[in-house]
């Protein structure tokens, strides 16, 4: 009969990962699972609950079974495995904790009152117990337990960098930390390609133990810890590899990872790796475009004369029945069009004041509008703020373009019959900010022709490395044209 025994405690939290995509609310949550390794009188406790509540559960459960509590073990450096530990020192004060030397140092970052406050605070509200402690460093790697060894393996990076499993030889027992999960989506956020092929050597690791146990940090409610879970989460990562190399969004890398494991708990924490590997996850902003103004008139007949004498591009003149009549103007090289007409608007005509156009060359444009025999201001500066407000003759309205011709500095105004008024503005280098990053243009066919070729040879380079012919080319040589623009980093 084995000297030793061991134990489980499983304890239900809620994911930490807020705000993921609709659809597996019933899955979101997750056990954290603490193990009691136990001889005769003695015991080891390998990890510890993250909430004060758990934790005081866990006391009790430590003290139930009747065991001296003489030493308590932390597999890795991550809050929800150790912040428990005051709580349960302070109620078996004879007890020592332990974890390797990486391992506390990665503790004393986690707790870190800055980080506490950054990190853990808002994932756990109220739940983190105020004091908190890392254990003391393990000189060597083996605990003795009434003269039975139980072998510390170093992992490498597993779910976190330095983590380690706890091996108990004499009864076939892997206390695997994080680097097994049951039935449950592994935290891959800290993790990139090398990584998880270190992870996937920290698997073989454990497997070459021949356990007839494997503990799992996180699990389902009532885990089996059963060996199998090692081949399990292996084939996560690797279905987790072959998706991130070959899908480009987060949601895309989430949805496609959650079809080949849909029942896992905690897709709170595929979406948390989601968006940690695929950077800025928030849902981009939907666009809204401002395109139309409309310009209060009292004879459309008369406007429409007007704007086609200044050179605007007549979009639409539509007539209705009832009396209802719009017609639409596009300034020349402008994304947004003024419309005019019948039963459109109760502002008194001639009230649009001040709508800004703005030109590359005041002068030029301001010749070109005459031209058209159109009547325009001469060009002014501003001679004090607000002088491209004032109307014509106004003594602010300094003649001239702006003395260095600075950049919006120089204005030129002109009016509709009605009055409506507009106002040219010069502007040559937009104020930092201004300027849509995202917009993508080109020139030319053969602009556009170069920009796909330089694509398709990037792609080529892309599907070598990966391996893999990559059905989505499309979308890959639109994120590498838009990033080639913008001067962003460029796919790899
Ligand atoms: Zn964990």
């Amino acid at each position: 009969m084995p000297k030793l025994n061991w134990k489980i405690l499983t304890k239900k939290r809620d994911s930490s990962t807020q705000g993921l995509p609709p659809g597996k609310e019933d899955l979101a949550w997750v056990t954290n699972t603490v193990t009691l390794i136990s001889g005769e009188h003695d015991a080891i406790l390998v990890d510890t609950f993250l909430s004060v509540q758990h934790s005081k559960e866990l006391v009790d459960w430590v003290a139930e079974s009747g065991k001296n509590l003489a030493t308590i073990y932390v597999t890795h450096a991550h809050g929800d495995h150790f912040f428990g530990l005051k709580l349960l020192l302070d109620r078996f004060p004879n007890a020592r904790a332990f974890a390797t030397a990486s391992s506390v140092a990665g503790m004393q970052r986690q707790i870190e009152p800055g980080f506490i406050k950054s990190f853990w605070e808002p994932r756990f509200p109220g739940q983190v117990p105020p004091q908190l402690v890392a254990p003391e460093i393990l000189e060597g790697d083996t605990l003795y337990l009434e003269g039975e060894e139980l072998k510390v393996v170093e992992l490498g990076h597993t779910d976190t960098s330095n983590t380690t499993a706890l091996h108990v030889p004499s009864i076939g027992l892997v206390v695997s930390g994080d680097a097994v999960y049951n039935n449950t989506h592994p935290y891959l956020a800290e993790t990139d390609e090398n990584t998880r092929n270190e992870w996937l050597r920290a698997l073989d690791t454990i497997e070459a133990l021949h356990p007839q146990a494997v503990i799992a940090g996180h699990g389902v409610l009532d885990p089996d810890s059963s060996p199998c879970h090692i081949e399990e989460t292996r084939r996560y990562i690797r279905d987790f590899n072959s998706v991130a190399a070959s899908t480009s969004t987060a949601v895309e890398l989430y949805e496609k990872v959650l079809a080949l494991h849909p029942n896992r708990v905690n897709p709170g924490s595929l979406w948390a790796t989601a968006k940690a590997l695929r950077g800025n996850a928030k849902v981009a902003p939907v666009e809204m475009k401002l395109e139309v103004v409309v310009i209060p008139v009292a004879s459309v007949e008369r406007s429409k004369d007007f704007y086609s004498k200044v050179g605007w591009r007549l979009d639409a003149d539509f007539h209705f029945d009832n009396g209802f009549r719009v017609v639409q103007f596009t300034p020349p090289g402008s994304a947004a069009s003024v419309q005019f007409g019948t039963k459109m608007t109760p502002v008194a005509p001639g009230s649009s004041r001040s709508m800004y156009l703005v030109v590359t060359d005041i002068v030029a444009a301001r010749e070109q509008l005459a031209s058209h025999g159109v009547v325009v201001s001469s060009v002014f500066h501003a001679g004090e703020p607000g002088a491209n407000f004032e109307a014509e003759g106004s003594r602010i309205r300094i003649g001239g373009p702006s003395p260095d011709r600075a950049s919006y500095g120089s204005f030129a105004t002109f009016s509709d019959p009605d009055g409506n008024s507009w106002l040219l503005q010069e502007v040559t280098t937009r104020l930092p900010g201004r300027v849509e990053s995202g917009g993508t243009l080109f020139a030319s066919v053969s602009d556009l022709q170069e920009a796909l070729i330089r694509a398709a040879t990037a792609h080529g380079e892309h599907e070598k490395r990966t391996g893999a012919h990559d059905e989505k080319w499309p979308v890959w040589y639109a994120a590498y044209i838009v990033a080639e623009q913008a001067g962003k980093t460029l796919p790899l």
